[in-house]
C-alpha cells in the first residue's frame, strides 16, 4: 500500500494545517507497527492520533471506550468529515449493531467504537475472529488500573485483544495517569514495549484566578455575563447548592441548569445534550458533571466553593479550552467553604483517610492562597517542573504589586498571636484585632488584653490577606492539622524585638477575568459581529443536521472566518478546520453570510497564508500562477507592468506576491516602496498599531495613504522580518517588532 502523507490528510481529512505536539510522532509509531502509550492532558488532541493513521491502515481500527454518551459525538464529527466510522454499545439496538458488524466486515468502516463491555458479550468474539483489525486504541486507558481514580473492571478484558491480534499495534491513550498507573496499563495490556509519549500538562491557553469570596454571587454574574458567547460550568459543592444557583442566575436573566447524581437519568442526559448543543450555555454542577462532557468549546470554568483536592480541581479546570483557545478558570476562596469542608473531613471515620483528606485540603488551600504563579504551582504539584518563575496567565502573574510599609500593622498581628497564646487560627486572632463582641471571645476574656481592638481601621479581608503576607514572608505560620493555629515564627519574635520597618508586597487584583491573549497561545483578533452570525448559522445547521455545533466547525474555525473574511473557495479551503468533506458541504453558506457583511460594511478579505505543505507546492510548482508571476517580478517588471501583462489585477498580483514571500522567496520589492519619510511612518504605524492588520494601521496614519501602499509596505516588512531570521508564517495579527 502506498504510504499516503500524514501532513496532506491532516488538511484534507481533518481540515487541520499543523500537529500539535506529539501527535506526528505517535502516528509514525503506530504506522510503523509499534504499540504507543500517549500521555495527553484534556483537550491535546488525542483522537487524532489513531484517527489519522486509521485512514493510512488498510483495515479497522478498534477504538475501546468507557464513555458510551461520548462515542456518537465522536462518531458523527468523523462522519462529518467524510470519514466511515460507527459505534455499537448497549445503547444500539440488536439489528442496528448487527449491520454495523456486517459493515466492519466488508471492509465499509474504518473504524468501530466499543464499550469495553462488548468483549464479553457472545457472538462479538465470532466478529473478531472475521475482521482485519489493523489497529486498537484504548481510550481513557488508566480506567485498567485499580491505581487509578475510576477502575473499570471491564477493562481486564482488554487483554485478550492483545492475545487476540498480537501483531496489530496497541496505543493506549489517557490523561490522568501516575507512573504507577502506567506501568499498571503497559501490564494489564500485555504491550511492554509501547512507546511512552508523554505531553507536558501546562495546559497554555487557560488562565487561573483565585478571587476573595465577596459579594460572591454579584461577581459570578458579572463572569458569566462577560462570557454570555461560550459556555460555562459552575462547579458546586452540593447537590443543594447547584440547584439554588441555577434556580438564582435563571431568575437573573441567565438560563442555568443544574446538574448533580441525585437527578432523574433522563434529565441528566437532556441537560447534559442541551449544554453541548450551546442550547443552554450554563450548568451549575457538582463534580458528577464532567465524565461524559467533550465539549471543545468550554471557555469558562467556576468554582464558586473550595474543591476537596488539587487534583479534582485541575481535572475540572481541564474541561476548559480543549480547542486550545484562551479560557478562563475562577475559583472562588473564602473561609467559610474551608470550614465546610473542615466538617466533612472530621466525619471521615478511618485514621489514614482522614489524615490523607487534610493534607489534601491543606494543598488546595495553599494554592488558594498564593502569592507566586499559581501555573507554577500547579505543575510543580503534578510532578513537572517549569523552568519559568510565572507565566503571564494566571491572576498572580497578571497583576501589579505594590509595597507598602507593613511595619506597625504587622507588629500588631503577631502579637495578638502571642497574646492569645497562639492557640487559636486566624479568623479569632483579627476578631481580637477588630475588636468583635462575639460571644467565645468574651468568655475567653480576650476583649481585656491590650491588643483588643487595636485594628479596628483595617477591615476583615485586609487582615487576612496581610497575615497569609506574613506566613509567607515567614514571620508567622500555620500549625497542620485539623485546627490550624497561628504561631509566631523565630523570624516573626526577632521582627519583634528589633524593630526594624517592614516592607510587604501586595497584589493588586488585575482585572484578569477577559484573559488577555498570552505569547505562544492561540489568538485572533476577529470580527466579534461577524462571528455571532457565524455562530447562528453553525447553530442552524447543526440543529437541522441533529448533531452538536462543534461537530459543523469549531470555534476557532469560525474566528479565522471572521478573521480572513474569506471570499472564494479557494481561500475558505485554507481556514484551519475546513478539510474537502466540510468545503464541499459547509463552503456556500458560511461565504454567503461572509460575503453579504464584508458587502455591507466595505471589508476586503485579509487572505490566510495557506499551510507551509501546500504552500510549498503550489508556489513551486513550474508554471503556476506564482511561479508566472515570480518570473515576471524576477525579471524586472513592475506589479502594475506584472498585472498589465497578465491581465489580471494588482490585487491579485499583491496577493502572490505575499504567498510568495510567506514561501521565502526574496523579491526585488525595492524600487516599488514609498520614499523614505513616509515608509518610515508606515514602519512606525505598523508598530504602533501592534498588528499585522491593514485597518487598525490606516486608521492611525489616516486617508492620505492608501490601502495599496500599506499592504506592500507590510509584505517588504514581512520580507525583512525573515531575513532577520524570524518566521514567516501564520503571521497574520502578528505586529512587527
Ligand atoms: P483529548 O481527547 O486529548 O482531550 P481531542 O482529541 O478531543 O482531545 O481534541 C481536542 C480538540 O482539538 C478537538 O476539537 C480537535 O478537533 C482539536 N485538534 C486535534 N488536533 C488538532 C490539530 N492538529 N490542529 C487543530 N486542532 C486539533
Ligand atoms: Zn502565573
Amino acid at each position: 500500500m502506498r504510504t499516503p502523507d500524514i501532513h496532506d490528510l491532516l488538511k484534507t481529512r481533518f481540515g487541520y494545517d499543523e500537529f500539535r505536539p506529539l501527535q506526528a510522532e505517535i502516528i509514525q509509531t503506530v504506522l510503523a507497527g509499534r504499540d504507543a502509550l500517549v500521555l495527553m492532558p484534556t483537550g491535546g488532541g488525542k483522537s487524532l492520533c489513531y484517527q489519522l493513521p486509521a485512514l493510512c491502515l488498510d483495515g479497522l481500527t478498534l477504538v475501546v471506550s468507557p464513555l458510551i454518551a461520548l462515542m456518537k459525538d465522536q462518531v458523527d464529527a468523523l462522519r462529518a468529515n467524510g470519514v466511515a466510522a460507527a459505534f455499537v454499545n448497549s445503547t444500539v439496538p440488536a439489528q442496528e449493531a448487527r449491520q454495523v458488524l456486517t459493515d466492519a466486515r466488508a471492509g465499509r468502516l474504518k473504524l468501530l467504537y466499543i464499550a469495553p463491555e462488548r468483549l464479553a458479550v457472545p457472538g462479538f468474539s465470532r466478529f473478531l475472529g472475521s475482521v482485519n483489525v489493523s489497529q486498537i486504541a484504548i481510550d481513557e486507558a488508566h480506567c485498567i488500573s485499580e491505581w487509578g481514580h475510576d477502575f473499570r473492571p471491564d477493562y481486564r478484558n482488554l487483554r485478550v485483544l492483545r492475545e487476540r491480534f498480537p501483531d496489530t499495534p496497541v496505543m493506549a491513550l489517557t490523561a490522568t495517569a501516575t507512573a504507577q498507573v502506567r506501568d499498571d496499563i503497559v501490564e494489564q495490556l500485555a504491550i511492554p514495549k509501547a512507546r511512552p509519549f508523554i505531553a507536558s500538562f501546562d495546559r497554555q491557553n487557560l488562565t487561573y484566578i483565585v478571587r476573595p469570596k465577596r459579594r460572591a454571587f454579584d461577581a459570578l454574574l458579572d463572569l458569566l455575563r462577560q462570557h454570555l458567547d461560550g459556555s460555562a460550568i459552575v462547579y458546586c459543592l452540593s447537590r443543594q447548592n447547584a440547584e439554588d444557583l441555577a434556580a438564582d442566575l435563571t431568575n437573573e436573566g441567565i438560563q442555568a441548569l443544574p446538574y448533580h447524581a441525585g437527578l432523574e437519568p433522563a434529565v441528566r442526559r437532556t441537560t447534559q445534550e442541551q449544554f453541548i448543543r450551546d442550547e443552554v450555555r450554563v450548568v451549575t454542577a457538582t463534580i458528577a458533571f464532567g465524565m461524559g462532557i467533550d465539549k471543545p468549546d468550554v471557555r469558562l470554568i467556576v468554582h464558586y466553593h473550595l474543591p476537596k483536592t488539587l487534583e479534582g480541581y485541575y481535572q475540572e479546570t481541564g474541561r476548559a479550552g480543549r480547542d486550545s483557545l484562551p479560557s478562563t478558570c475562577v475559583l472562588f476562596y473564602g473561609a467559610s467553604d474551608r470550614h465546610a469542608l473542615t466538617g466533612f473531613i472530621e466525619q471521615i471515620e478511618d485514621e489514614t483517610e482522614r489524615v490523607r483528606a487534610w493534607e489534601k485540603l491543606r494543598q488546595m488551600v495553599r494554592y488558594s492562597e498564593l502569592q507566586t504563579c499559581r501555573r507554577v504551582f500547579l505543575l510543580d504539584y503534578f510532578g513537572e517542573s517549569s523552568d519559568r518563575p510565572s507565566c503571564d496567565g494566571c491572576d498572580i502573574c497578571l497583576s501589579e504589586r505594590e509595597e507598602f510599609d507593613a511595619t506597625e500593622i504587622a507588629q500588631k498581628i503577631l502579637s495578638a498571636i502571642i497574646r492569645t497564646g497562639e492557640r487559636f487560627g486566624a479568623a479569632h486572632v483579627i476578631r481580637v484585632l477588630r475588636g468583635s463582641r462575639d460571644r467565645r471571645l468574651l468568655s475567653l476574656g480576650h476583649d481585656r488584653l491590650s491588643v483588643y481592638g487595636i485594628a479596628r481601621d483595617f477591615s476583615r479581608p485586609e487582615l487576612r490577606e496581610i497575615v497569609s503576607l506574613l506566613e509567607h514572608a515567614g514571620l508567622a505560620e500555620q500549625s497542620a492539622g485539623q485546627f490550624a493555629t497561628l504561631l509566631v515564627t523565630s523570624k516573626g519574635r526577632d521582627f519583634l524585638r528589633g524593630r526594624e520597618p517592614l516592607t510587604l508586597t501586595r497584589v493588586i487584583p488585575a482585572e484578569a477575568d477577559a484573559p488577555q491573549p498570552r505569547p505562544g497561545v492561540d489568538h485572533l483578533d476577529y470580527d466579534r459581529d461577524l462571528f455571532g452570525r457565524l455562530r447562528d448559522l453553525r447553530f442552524r445547521l447543526a440543529q437541522a443536521r441533529n448533531v452538536p455545533p462543534y461537530v459543523i466547525f469549531g470555534d476557532r474555525t469560525l474566528q479565522e472566518m471572521a478573521h480572513h473574511l474569506p471570499q472564494s473557495r479557494e481561500s475558505f479551503s485554507h481556514i484551519s478546520g475546513v478539510g474537502r468533506v466540510k468545503l464541499d458541504e459547509f463552503a456556500d453558506d458560511f461565504l454567503t453570510v461572509i460575503r453579504d457583511y464584508a458587502e455591507s460594511r466595505g471589508l476586503a478579505e485579509r487572505p490566510k497564508p495557506p499551510g507551509r505543505r501546500r504552500r510549498d507546492r503550489a508556489t513551486r510548482r513550474r508554471g503556476s500562477t506564482y511561479r508566472q508571476t515570480l518570473d515576471l517580478l524576477l525579471s524586472g517588471l513592475s506589479i502594475s507592468e506584472v498585472s498589465r501583462r497578465r491581465g489580471i489585477t494588482e490585487g491579485t498580483i499583491m496577493s502572490h506576491l505575499e504567498r510568495l514571500i510567506a514561501d521565502g522567496e526574496s523579491l526585488p520589492l525595492e524600487r516599488e516602496l514609498p520614499p523614505r519619510e513616509r515608509l518610515s511612518r508606515i514602519e512606525q504605524a505598523f508598530a504602533d498599531a501592534k498588528s499585522w492588520n491593514l485597518t487598525p494601521v490606516r486608521d492611525l496614519l489616516g486617508d492620505d495613504f492608501s490601502y495599496e501602499e500599506l499592504r506592500l509596505v507590510r509584505a517588504w516588512l514581512d520580507q525583512q522580518g525573515r531575513m532577520k531570521g524570524k518566521s514567516s508564517d501564520g503571521n497574520a495579527g502578528r505586529p512587527p517588532a
